[in-house]
């Protein structure tokens, strides 16, 4: 159904980030043993999630990457954190290897650039506002991710912003109109 599209954005993609690919977790040993060293804190990140390194994004299986309906919106997700690595060679991947209270704090500014597209995607299918709080509030305050923005009342109040400001609350310059743009096609704005 989408695989035009998406052929079209991986290839959009590789201009933007030359090197980069997708690449499938199940079959790579380094990261199935980052998954054994994770487990006490995440026990799906071979399996649930799709992680950035350096220019690969990292999809559990090539199933699931050719398979997932929502693969244009995770893409997207994904290539904010692409744009962020490239642009913030050093301080991306600190964050997220290293902890500390302002670490949590600016690992937690990287995925709200990503999860501003998620929230308007699932606002334009008509998600409700109570189930974008839980969940975000479950991503962001839960062990997933380190408990990397442990404000329960910060994440609803962002959650409002976002329903109200759109992609624009996080994304700015080429990224934002370029992002825009993807989304209105992907799920295009209610009359
Ligand atoms: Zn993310």
């Amino acid at each position: 159904m989408h695989t035009g599209a998406l052929d079209e954005l991986c290839a959009q993609m590789q201009r933007e980030i030359p090197g980069f690919s997708v690449g499938f977790k199940d079959q790579s040993w380094h990261q199935r043993a980052l998954g054994t060293l994770l487990w006490p804190l995440n026990r799906s990140y071979v399996n649930g999630y799709v992680t950035v390194l350096g220019r690969t994004a990292w999809w559990p299986n090539e199933q699931r990457f050719r398979n997932d309906p929502k693969v244009l919106g995770t893409l997207l997700h994904e290539r904010v954190h692409l744009w962020d690595w490239r642009d913030n060679p050093l301080w991306f991947p600190a964050s997220y290897v290293l902890f500390g209270p302002v670490v949590w704090t600016k690992r937690a500014h990287w995925e709200r650039r990503g999860y501003v597209i998620d929230l308007v995607l699932q606002q334009r299918q008509g998600t409700p506002v109570e189930c974008q709080k839980k969940w975000m509030k479950q991503v962001f305050c839960g062990s997933d991710y380190g408990w990397m923005w442990p404000n329960p009342s910060a994440i609803e109040a962002w959650v409002d912003q976002v329903r109200e400001r759109g992609l624009a609350t996080e994304l700015d310059g080429a990224l934002l109109a370029s992002t825009q743009a993807w989304v209105d096609r992907i799920a295009p704005p209610r009359a």
